[in-house]
C-alpha cells in the first residue's frame, strides 16, 4: 500500500458523448427503388387468381371450423372451462379474422388479382365485414406507403419529435408502460385512427374516415366513402339484436 493506505483513482478518460444521430443514414442509399424492383424475380409479381381466392377459401374453413366446434361443444364443457376455452377461441378466430383483413388489404393494394373490380368487390366485402371501411382506407393507406415513417406526411404512425412529446411521455418510457400502450394500441388504437385521425397527420379539420367531406380524401372520391359508410351501416344493422 502506499502512504496511508490510500491509492488515488486515475481521473477516467472522458467517454465520447454517443450522438444517436450519427447512426441515423440521412443520406439518399446507394441504389433506387426501381434497382430493387429489378433485383427480385418477376414471378413474384404475378396475381394469380386462384391461388388468391384458395388463401380465402383457407381462411373461411378455418374460420366456420372453429365457429362451429366453439358454438356446438363449449355450452357443454363442465365448469369452469368454458371460462378458458372462449379466451382461447376468441384469440384464434381472432387470427382467422386478421388474415381476411390482411387479404382485404391486399386488394386495396391490387394485389389479390389483375382485375380491380374484383379486387374491390372483395375488398370491400372482408372489410365491410370487419367494420374497417373498405375504400376510406384504401385511399389514405396509399400515402401511408408512399411516405411511411416521414415526419410531415405519413398518414398513420406520424413520428413523434422530442419537442412535442406530451409531460407524462417519460412515465411510459419503461417496461410497464410499454405494456400498457401497446395494450391501448391493440385494443382501441385502430377505432381511434379512423375516428379521430389519432396518431395520423395534422389536419385543418376532423380527419374522420367515415366523414366523405374529410380533408383526407379528394372529390373524386367523395362518392366511395359514402359507400364504405353504407356497408357499415349495413353490418351493424345485422349485428344480433337483444
Ligand atoms: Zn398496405
Amino acid at each position: 500500500m502506499g502512504a496511508g493506505g490510500r491509492t488515488s483513482v486515475p481521473p477516467s478518460p472522458k467517454k465520447p458523448e454517443f450522438n444517436p444521430l450519427k447512426r441515423v443514414p440521412c443520406s439518399k442509399p446507394p441504389f433506387t427503388l426501381c434497382q430493387i424492383k429489378k433485383a427480385i424475380p418477376p414471378h413474384c409479381f404475378k396475381r394469380f387468381v386462384l391461388r388468391s381466392f384458395s388463401y380465402l377459401i383457407y381462411d373461411l374453413v378455418l374460420a366456420s371450423l372453429f365457429y362451429y366446434v366453439a358454438t356446438n361443444y363449449f355450452p357443454s364443457l363442465p365448469q369452469p372451462l368454458p371460462y378458458v376455452a372462449w379466451p382461447i377461441y376468441w384469440a384464434m378466430q381472432g387470427c382467422i379474422f386478421t388474415a381476411f383483413w390482411a387479404l382485404a388489404h391486399e386488394c386495396g393494394h391490387q394485389a389479390f388479382s389483375d382485375y380491380q373490380w374484383l379486387d374491390d368487390t372483395i375488398g370491400f366485402i372482408l372489410h365491410t365485414f370487419l367494420l374497417t371501411p373498405y375504400f376510406s382506407l384504401k385511399y389514405s393507406h396509399r400515402r401511408h406507403h408512399s411516405n411511411t415513417g416521414s415526419l410531415e406526411r405519413d398518414e398513420v404512425f406520424v413520428p413523434k419529435k422530442k419537442s412535442a412529446l406530451k409531460w407524462w411521455a417519460k412515465h411510459f418510457n419503461n417496461p410497464l408502460g410499454r405494456f400498457l400502450e401497446i395494450s391501448i394500441q391493440l385494443t382501441l388504437g385502430w377505432p381511434l385512427y379512423l375516428l379521430f385521425n389519432i396518431t395520423g397527420p395534422p389536419y385543418d379539420w376532423l380527419a374522420c374516415h367515415y366523414d366523405p367531406y374529410g380533408p383526407i380524401f379528394s372529390d373524386r372520391q367523395r362518392l366511395q366513402i359514402y359507400v364504405s359508410d353504407a356497408g357499415m351501416l349495413f353490418t351493424f344493422s345485422c349485428w344480433p339484436k337483444g
